[in-house]
């Protein structure tokens, strides 16, 4: 049954007459229908075709992904092809970066130039004795022509329609030449390009997100060069021939393309090839609506990774913005949960506001999954070796090497995962508590006070000594009785100990302090405080009022 379903699924003709193997199929069918998924599981192959202009934003990013979850979804093919047909845009060391990214976030191209396949291969630029060939069967078949116009006569052109008002587009004045007249021009080598014929269309395409679609685009345009001088394509032509010739069968790009899919139409017509399905993504826009440039240095992929964010809830955050899953609740969700609930029509046809912010809200999501799943101890080996590198020198001067040890760093992370975003916020100035014992300085105020902060000092380490209970909140009321005992004001003896512990006038609770670093720990920076406050007091008799509170 297996087999034979799997046999029916392949060439869509059933050889067995069973009513129950037919029901499944139909049923199948429908349901791959309704996904625009007209063609067998093994059959589907989409693309990713970026041009290597730059770093990978979250724009392309975004087409990357739903590319592969459609794949991945149905069985098929996520394919990576570079379009580097327009020479003046490249930037060194692009492609590499593309690729690199793609992997680091998880989302690996089946084939594409990093790891090859059969359709290579995978960059345009190798490529160009195909679309030669291609744009010379179309010369064969009438659909287009060399044009010999010269820059000078377009640039007139140009300017004429725009002195009228008008929006310039090339006359097609090439289009009449008459044989004798391109084999003369050719025999005298006058440099051409070579044009498409754009025909007059009234036909709708289905945009598989947007329903039937009808531009007619020579109305607005000219006949577009396919080939130019330098022999190189355009994008449009190398896009179809690509996408015909490496068997692509859905299209999901950005709705910026949509434009461009009439004319895309209407060079596979001019070819006789069946074009792929195509599905176009709304528009990501800023927070306000406003729309995005690709300068934006904060929506590099690059800029997340440097700071700390993982790959993960950069797709969770992309997929809350883009829709697919019938929620908007994807924070948390894994890659395979991803490819599971993805279903292309209930992506969001308006535009995509991408509030960043909320992308801190996804990472915390991924680190507390990770801290409370298999990942917890290299989640702690990477906090040991990011502590290293910022306080290395400080953590072995100050011999506080051993705060880093296992149970502690373990404590400290489970606390602080509802007060970081990313593992990287470990190293803000506010947990420098933490890992360091407070700066010298920090005491002056202490042995400068009206009361006796040494004394204060070592009753709290004598309090300390017997404390058992290692709760936060516990540890808080045994401090608030033991002010009523000292008859010191409690905001007063928090503001004493605060500073003694971590040098600092503001931050956790004292409490909590304590529960973090364990009472022995307080005890030894209580006592470090204490030692220096008597130092000072040595060097110095004068008493100064504590008029800092
Ligand atoms: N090279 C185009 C880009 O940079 C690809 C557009 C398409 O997917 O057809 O976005």
């Amino acid at each position: 049954m297996a087999a034979c379903l799997l046999t029916l699924r392949r060439s869509r003709v059933c050889l067995s007459s069973g009513s129950t193997l037919l029901r499944t199929w139909s049923i199948h069918f429908f349901w791959r229908k309704r996904q625009g998924v007209h063609t067998s599981p093994g059959n589907i192959r989409v693309r990713f075709a970026p041009s290597p202009t730059g770093f990978l934003h979250l724009g392309s990013l975004r087409s990357a992904l739903y590319n592969y979850l459609f794949a991945k979804k149905h069985g098929g093919s996520f394919i990576l092809r570079i379009e580097d047909t327009d020479r003046t845009r490249i930037v060194p060391g692009a492609l590499e970066k593309l690729q690199d990214t793609l992997e680091w976030a998880g989302i690996p191209p089946d084939e594409g130039p990093r790891v090859g396949g059969d359709y290579g291969p995978y960059i345009q630029s190798h490529r160009t004795d195909l679309y030669k060939e291609k744009a010379q069967i179309l010369i064969e078949n009438g659909t287009a022509y060399r044009c010999f116009c010269t820059n000078k006569r377009l640039d007139l052109l140009r300017k004429s329609a725009l002195s009228r008002g008008e929006t310039p587009k090339y006359d097609n004045k090439c289009r009449h030449l008459t044989d004798n007249e391109i084999s003369q021009k050719m025999s005298e080598k006058i440099p051409y390009v070579i044009r498409f014929k754009l025909e007059l269309t009234t036909e709708p395409w289905e945009d598989l997100l947007y329903g039937a679609i009808t531009d007619n685009i020579a109305d607005v345009e000219g006949d577009p060069v396919i080939l130019k001088t330098d022999q190189f394509p355009t994008y449009h032509f190398a896009n179809v021939v690509d996408d015909h010739s490496m068997a692509i069968s859905h299209v999901l790009r950005g709705v910026e393309w949509q434009k461009s899919t009439a004319k895309h139409i209407l060079l596979y017509k001019a070819f006789g090839w069946e074009p792929p399905r195509f599905a176009h993504l709304p528009l990501l826009v800023n927070k306000d609506g406003a729309k995005l440039s690709k300068r934006q240095g904060d929506l590099h992929i690059e800029h997340f990774k440097n700071k700390g964010y993982y790959p993960e809830s950069l797709l969770a955050f992309i997929c809350h913005v883009g829709g697919g899953f019938g929620t908007d609740q994807t924070a948390g969700m894994t890659l395979p949960d991803l490819i599971e609930k993805f279903s292309l029509p209930k992506l969001k046809k308006t535009p995509g506001r991408l509030e960043l912010d909320r992308i801190d809200i996804f990472n915390r999501e991924v680190l507390v999954q990770k801290l409370q799943g298999s990942q917890r101890y290299l989640l702690l080996e990477q906090a040991r070796t990011l502590l290293i590198q910022k306080y290395g020198e400080d953590l072995l001067k100050n011999s506080e090497m051993r705060y880093l040890q296992g149970d502690f760093l373990q404590n400290v992370l489970d606390w602080s995962k509802e007060r970081i975003y990313k593992l990287e916020d470990l190293l803000l100035p506010e947990f420098r508590f933490l890992w360091l014992d407070p700066p010298a300085e920090s005491v002056q105020t202490l042995a400068s006070a009206t009361f006796d902060a040494t004394s204060l000092l070592q009753s709290t380490i004598n309090l300390l000594d017997n404390v058992t209970s290692n709760a936060g909140e516990d540890i808080s009321k045994l401090l608030r009785n033991h002010s009523k005992i000292l008859k010191i004001r409690y905001q007063l003896y928090m503001h004493l100990l605060r500073v003694a512990i971590t040098g600092k006038k503001e931050g956790p609770g004292v409490g909590e302090m304590i529960y973090l670093l364990g009472p022995k720990r307080t005890i030894e920076r209580l006592k470090l405080c204490h030692q220096r406050i008597e130092e000072i007091k040595k060097n110095s008799s004068v008493d100064k009022k504590w008029n800092d509170l």
